[in-house]
């Protein structure tokens, strides 16, 4: 056992200080993550910062239809906020679905974006791991590679992102409110997850010491109806082979516009651009859904035991475009 150092800071300028002046320092919220990590050898962190007491747990319809959320408020706080299942249900419904009860009223939102991949080579500690330590290989390529990604994956690196709420704050524009020694900055969801490519230990562009502090969403009238599907192997505490956030507006018969973001496929919560491009002006129906979902899927690379995730997404995308529909 080694020793771990605690603090506690009670406005957020102290504690990005005292985390941003000690590489070895993490901001402490909910714990769910990085005392998982520390347990597991895997997080080096040698003094905790417990952010708790700092004033981040607000969730607020904002005046133009949108939402703010703060990023210590929990999970489940999140999910049952009327404003939050009245204007993005598929948001709502994503943290339902995305852990045990007693995690999501643990787990604050801002860790939920900076969880790491359950790729179960990344957590054993022994085996290679670009994640873990860049440059020892991957042993995902040609081991058991059932739950890894089939989009945005490289040589490097196959982890798919685990959160579901971040597919749904995906499909919806999301943005990621940021107060660092450098200041304060909002950072898009696009630009937050990042993929692996040659530097996969690198998974967000937040500076050591910078803390999230609010998730904003845009208003998006088509999301009222908006749906999060879940497919897994057993239907609680697992983490999605797929997943869908969908949204579709329809006019006369025709697709106006289409919301439709992947989890469990890809190695960042993966906005299916391609495929709200093929739906605009289709008609709306289980054919031109399933030929948008595999125009998105078209660059799929599937390893040995994972290439059934694209039949499966395709499908789960028609099925989640179907029920937006209704
Ligand atoms: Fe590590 Fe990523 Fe390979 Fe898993 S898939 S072993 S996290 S490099």
């Amino acid at each position: 056992m080694r020793p771990l150092a605690y603090a506690r800071a009670s406005a957020a300028e102290d504690a990005i200080a005292l985390v941003a002046g000690d590489p070895a320092s993490a901001f402490l919220a909910g714990g769910t993550t990085e005392v998982d990590l520390i347990r597991a050898g895997i997080s080096r962190s040698a003094r905790l910062v417990d952010i708790n007491a700092l004033p981040l747990d607000g969730v607020e319809g904002t005046a133009d239809g949108g939402l703010r959320i703060g990023a210590l408020a929990r999970m489940n706080d999140v999910a049952r906020t009327p404003i939050v299942a009245e204007r993005f249900p598929a948001i709502s419904r994503a943290l339902l679905l995305g852990a045990s009860e007693q995690l999501r009223n643990m787990a604050s939102m801002g860790g939920n974006l900076r969880q790491r991949t359950r790729c179960a080579y990344l957590r054993d500690g022994v085996s290679p791991c670009n994640k873990r330590e860049p440059g020892s290989g991957c042993a995902a390529l040609d081991g058991f590679n059932r739950g890894h990604a089939i989009l945005g994956t490289s040589e490097h690196c196959i982890a798919t992102h685990p959160s579901d709420v971040a597919v749904a704050l995906m499909a919806f524009d999301a943005v990621v409110e940021t107060l660092g020694p450098d200041g304060a900055r909002t950072i898009a969801f696009d630009d937050f997850f990042l993929v692996p490519g040659d530097a996969p230990e690198r998974e967000h562009p937040l500076a050591h010491g910078e803390l999230i502090v609010a998730i904003r969403v845009p208003p998006a009238p088509i999301a009222r109806r908006s749906v999060y599907l879940k497919f897994r192997d057993r239907q609680s505490y697992e983490f999605a082979l797929v997943s869908v956030a969908a949204a579709v507006e329809v006019v006369d018969g025709r697709v106006a516009e289409a919301r439709l973001a992947l989890g469990g496929v890809g190695t960042r919560p993966w906005r299916a651009r391609r495929a709200e491009a093929a739906l605009a002006g289709a008609p709306a129906g289980a054919e031109a859904f399933l030929r948008a979902a595999r125009a998105e899927l078209a660059d799929a690379v599937p390893r040995r035991h994972n290439a059934f995730k694209v039949e499966l997404a395709a499908r789960a995308a028609v099925r989640g475009l179907t029920e937006a529909l209704r």
